[in-house]
């Protein structure tokens, strides 16, 4: 359903969102809190620059704003108006919900930001695989 190609696919996996070949961030998994916006300068396949301009992922905040009420509205049909429980239940919930998913917050609302202002090239996927070919032909 979700594939290469789609900036959903970007968005969701964290990858370049030019060429949809590698990660833009050092270390996978979101949760290894040391690394969670650390990102690669450039992508290997097709050589874009992810950070734009000096500062360019401030502009992420705007959209984590949205992400994480998203989460929090979830937090609160599933255990106020789904299960049932009380008003103070749910509160906790959305707390520990925005708590428990503040990594995957801030990679996706930077990965949402990112795909903004770049798309899916399919010529870059073509051109680094070339590329990749000569570099092997040469050697
Ligand atoms: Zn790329």
């Amino acid at each position: 359903m979700i594939r290469k190609r789609m900036k959903l696919y970007s968005i969701l996996f964290g990858v370049c969102p030019k060429c949809h070949q590698e990660s833009m961030y050092v270390t996978k998994n979101p949760y290894v809190l040391s690394d969670v916006i650390k990102m690669k300068e450039k992508c290997s396949h097709c050589h874009t620059k992810y950070e734009i301009e000096p500062s360019f992922f401030y502009g992420s905040m705007y959209v984590s704003y949205a992400v994480a009420v998203a989460f929090a509205v979830a937090a609160f049909i599933i255990t106020f108006v789904i299960l049932n429980f009380s008003l103070t239940v749910a509160f906790v919930a959305i707390v520990l919900t925005l708590i428990g998913f503040m990594p995957i917050i801030m990679r996706l609302s930077r990965n949402i930001w990112i795909n903004f202002f770049m798309s899916y090239n399919k010529d870059l996927v073509t051109k680094s695989k070339t590329e990749k070919d000569l570099a092997k032909k040469s050697a």
